[in-house]
């Protein structure tokens, strides 16, 4: 340069003008004053597509530019012809039509003007592409921010080692209660967080540049304005932002809050570890079991139970620790639990590894998954060992009680009171009874049912009772008659249990035959002194009946004796004294019959016979009462026989007795009936009268010994009350039956007597007629022996009259003595004497030499067949019962001696 500047030329101004503007990167034009172009460059000529400045000259320049840009050139022009410089920027095509940005500037210069053009297309370009990038720039910010704003994460940014609050998302706000704390640092937005660490924490990220991350961190937040510290737990990131320069300028922080689950997980944990707790120290055997029956869980007391250890169960089967008798049942548990049942509660027994076995019970369920599905079960187990054995010794000590209650002969029941809501006891229900109830009450079937169930009509002593009892607790002992069961009962009630139990046992019998004993022998005693009344009565009775005829035969003695010569006042007092001594008789030999009847010693000579035959003797042997009361008698009786097996003297006897009582119990001048009719194969005599009549209520009474009616205090009719007795026991011997029927108090009686009809006649005939043959006795040797000595004497006398030549002796020896004498054909021996009797006599008199055929008479109060048997055998022909009829003697004698 040294060498240029040395040498250089002068300095040619213009030159040097042309040079530069030639050399102008620029397009330069010089433009006269109405824009036409004066000079050109050669950038400007090319970029205008001209081939030389030339072919520009004198052109407008504004024809030359695009018509977009001609508002800013006028603008520019206008503005550079006022004297400034005028400016713009257009996009204006190069000749080749590629587009390019120009800038422009116009400015004045000596009347006309200076426009410069340069290309600033790549500037353009570059300008747009940078704006194209902040705009990218900006909606991707916005969207992350909204990322940043909406994430479900909570997340913030702090800012410069002070950790100051840049950004704070919803979440976070959330998590810290709602404070805003942006703008503030860590320690003033959240001072509760003093003392915990995170501020130390993010220092150190913010110093390392080192992210951390926790899970399940858990942080204490106060999330209300004075209220308590709260624990949360957050999954969480601490991350290092860098500047530009790659320098730590904040850190993001940005996390989830994790506190429900966490909880979930701290509570589910809980009542695991409880449940577990409680599994291992139940008192119960607890046990779980897969779907196999394979043991998953044991706890502890179940191991003591099967006598294995834990180990040793897991994984076993069930059946392994089952007694061989519970499988089955243990296995069906399982099949029906694993085919949908819920709870199976089965009593079974464990097989203990020492052999021993173990009584249970087991509550087994199935455990099944959400969809159902059967997943194994678990099962409580409670040892029943020692409950079982409690209940055998009960069973063993109930069935004792039970056998000794069965066994006793009494009724046992429990019942369970009924009370109402006054607690007044209303029922009861029998619980149980045992075997003998049944026989002791009549009712069946009792257990479950009430007492007014079974027995409606039962009276409210038996509930007033045992209500008592059972509301006291004081046993009672009682006898009681139940008339609705119509049974007696002693019975022993007491309370089972304590206070307040309703229970009440019976302890009883039925006692109602015992009762009707009792009441039986009551009657009998009462009886029996009635009885005794009436004996006594009846002997005075007796005394007097026997008294009276005694009068007037004394009388009559009298008379005879004074009187002897005078035969007809004789035959009168005779007469007189006969009507007197037949009434003794009578009575003596109702009074005998009756005695032999009670005895069993009447026997009745049966025979075929016409009862109306019998009726006509009764009624002739009747007669002379009825006429001495001047009835009217009227006898009935049916055309053809009616036949009858019986003892016709008795019948007659009977139907005589009820004539005479006819005319006894009828004031004079009645009216009496007899009557006799077949009827339904019996024949019934009626004997009626229209007399005193009996009262109702004696006439089933009048039948019975010394009974009379009204008791006839003044005896004006005569009588023993023994007649309708005797009555009826003959009637009654001869199978038939008598009745009395009365309308009342002097309305008349009715007696009827039934007596069954023979098959046919054999025979009838009536009672023998006594025949009396004066002649008959002439010259016969009769003796007579007896003790009592009128009794003999007047026999004798009786024979005597008779024409037969007697003799009397008082005693056996007497009498034997005197027949050895007396040579008799005949001998009446009395059988009762005192010393020798009669049949001492008997054999003593036969053996006397010519009195070996002497006939010999038994006379004797005892007529039965073994008196006359033993009399047979003593050597006695004939058997005479006392006191003998006179026909009959002379009957007797008349057969002897013919
Ligand atoms: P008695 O010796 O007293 O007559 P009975 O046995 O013959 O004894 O009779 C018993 C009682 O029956 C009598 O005392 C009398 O009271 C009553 N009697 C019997 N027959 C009749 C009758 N035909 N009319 C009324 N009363 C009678």
């Amino acid at each position: 340069m040294q060498d240029s500047s040395s040498a250089a030329p002068a300095l040619d101004p213009a030159a040097l003008g042309r040079q530069l503007f030639e050399a102008s990167p620029d397009c330069v034009k010089l433009l006269d004053g109405e824009g036409r172009i004066i000079a050109i460059n050669r950038c400007g000529t090319i970029a205008l597509g001209a081939d030389s400045p030339e072919a520009l000259h004198g052109r407008a320049w504004r024809s030359l530019l695009p018509a977009a840009v001609h508002a800013d050139l006028d603008a520019a022009m206008a503005t550079a012809r006022a004297g400034g410089v005028g400016r713009f920027k257009g996009c204006m095509p190069d000749p080749r039509g590629a587009s390019g940005w120009w800038e422009v500037t116009v400015s004045p210069i000596d009347g006309g003007l200076l426009a410069t053009s340069r290309n600033v297309t790549e500037q353009v370009l570059a300008e747009l592409e940078r704006e194209r990038l902040l705009a990218q720039l900006r909606s991707a910010n916005e969207r992350m921010e909204d990322v940043f704003r909406q994430a479900p994460a909570f997340m913030c940014v702090l800012n410069g080692p002070d950790l100051v609050f840049e950004l704070v998302n919803d979440r976070y706000l959330q998590l810290v209660g709602g404070r805003d704390p942006v703008g503030l640092t860590l320690r003033e937005a959240l001072p509760e967080l003093d003392g915990q660490g995170f501020v130390e924490l993010l220092e150190g990220v913010y110093r390392s540049g080192e992210p951390v991350f926790g899970s399940d961190v858990p942080v204490l937040l106060q999330r209300r304005a004075d209220g308590p510290l709260e624990r949360r737990f957050v999954d969480q990131v601490y991350m290092p932002l860098r500047d530009p320069d790659g320098a730590v300028s904040g850190i993001l922080v940005h996390g989830i809050d994790v506190t429900d689950r966490k909880l979930n997980e701290i509570a589910l944990y809980e009542s695991r570890e409880r449940f577990q707790k409680i599994v291992s120290q139940a008192t119960t055997g607890v046990v779980q079991m897969d779907p196999e029956g394979r043991i998953t869980l044991a706890n502890q007391k179940y191991c003591e139970m099967v006598g294995r250890s834990e180990a040793e169960l897991l994984g076993a089967s069930v059946l392994d620790v089952t007694a061989p008798d519970s499988v089955a049942r243990t296995m069906d548990a399982v099949q029906r639990l694993a085919g949908g049942e819920q709870g199976v509660v089965i009593d079974k027994e464990y097989l203990r590894r020492d052999g021993t076995l173990m009584a249970a019970t087991s509550s087994v369920n199935a455990l099944r998954g959400p969809g159902g599905e059967f997943q194994g079960l678990v099962a409580i187990v409670v040892d029943t060992t020692e409950k079982r054995r409690a209940e055998e010794k009960l069973r063993a000590g109930e069935e004792r009680y039970r056998t000794l209650f069965e066994s006793v002969d009494q009724g046992f029941c429990i019942l369970e009171m009924i009370f109402d809501e006054a607690n007044r006891p209303v029922d009861y229900l029998f619980l149980e009874m045992n075997r003998m109830f049944e026989a002791h009450t009549g009712l069946v079937g009792g257990a479950g049912k009430t007492a007014r169930e079974m027995v409606p009509t039962l009276d409210s002593f038996w509930f007033d009772t045992y209500g008592r009892v059972a509301l006291t607790g004081e046993p009672v002992r009682f006898e009681s008659e139940a008339p609705a069961m119509a049974r007696w009962f002693d019975v022993y009630a007491t309370r089972i249990g304590g206070p307040g139990s309703r229970r009440v046992a019976l302890l009883f019998s039925d006692i109602t035959s015992r009762k009707e004993s009792e009441a039986t022998l009551r009657k009998l005693a009462s009886d029996l002194a009635e009885a005794d009344r009436r004996k006594t009565e009846f002997l005075a009775t007796l005394a007097h009946e026997l008294r009276n005829p005694l009068a007037p035969i004394r009388s009559g003695l009298g008379v005879m004796r004074m009187k002897g010569d005078s035969p007809a006042s004789v035959a009168r007092v005779r007469e007189m004294m006969e009507r007197q001594v037949g009434n003794m008789v009578h009575l003596i030999d109702d009074l005998l019959d009756i005695a032999r009847i009670s005895g069993g010693k009447l026997e009745l000579k049966k025979e075929g016979a016409d009862l109306r035959t019998v009726l006509s003797s009764a009624v002739e042997t009747s007669l002379p009462l009825v006429e001495s009361g001047r009835h009217e008698l009227t006898v009935d009786l049916p055309e053809t026989p009616v036949p009858v097996e019986a003892d016709v003297t008795r019948i007659a006897q009977v139907v005589s007795n009820l004539l005479n009582n006819a005319a006894k119990y009828t004031p004079a001048g009645g009216r009496i009936g007899l009557a006799l009719r077949v009827e339904a194969e019996q024949a019934v005599i009626t004997v009626s009268d229209n007399g005193i009549g009996i009262p109702q209520d004696q006439l089933a009474s009048v039948f019975e010994m010394f009974s009379q009616v009204g008791q006839h205090t003044e005896r004006s009719q005569g009588g023993l009350g023994i007649g309708l007795s005797l009555v009826r026991r003959l009637v009654n011997m001869h199978g038939g039956e008598v009745g009395a029927s009365s309308a009342g108090p002097n309305a008349g009686s009715v007696f009827t007597v039934r007596l069954p009809l023979a098959g046919g006649m054999q025979g009838a005939s009536g009672p023998a007629e006594p025949s009396l043959d004066d002649g008959v006795g002439k010259g016969t040797h009769v003796l007579v022996v007896d003790d009592n000595v009128d009794a003999a004497v007047t026999l004798s006398m009786i024979l005597d009259a008779c024409g037969y030549t007697t003799r009397v002796a008082h005693d056996g020896a007497h009498a034997v003595e005197l027949a050895a004498s007396f040579r008799p054909q005949v001998a009446f021996l009395d059988i009762g004497m005192p010393g020798m009797d009669g049949y001492q006599t008997a054999r003593a008199m036969r053996r006397v030499a010519g009195l070996e055929h002497v006939i010999l008479v038994a006379l004797t109060g005892w007529g039965a067949d073994s008196d006359r048997q033993k009399s047979g055998e003593a050597g006695f022909d004939h058997h005479l019962t006392k006191p003998v009829q006179l026909d009959v003697v002379q009957d007797l004698l008349a057969r002897v001696t013919a």
